[in-house]
């Protein structure tokens, strides 16, 4: 599965970066990256829950 980001959307608040930093991370201009291009299925519950916490609705799971 993949992660996408709306960036217009994100206001790089980091809530997704605290919960999985192995997956987020902001930048030093604070833009978000997604450093997995392919996420383990055995994390699709949690990435549900950081989608779930993005308080801008930002992140999607994509199923390709
Ligand atoms: S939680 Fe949402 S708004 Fe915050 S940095 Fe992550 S994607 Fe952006």
């Amino acid at each position: 599965m993949r992660i996408s980001c709306d960036y217009d959307l994100c206001e790089s608040n980091a809530v997704c970066v605290g919960m999985a930093p192995d997956v987020f991370e902001l930048d030093d201009d604070d833009n978000l990256l997604i450093l997995q291009d392919d996420v383990d299925e055995a994390r699709r519950e949690e990435m549900r829950q950081v989608v779930a916490s993005c308080p801008r609705s930002a992140l999607s799971i994509v199923d390709e």
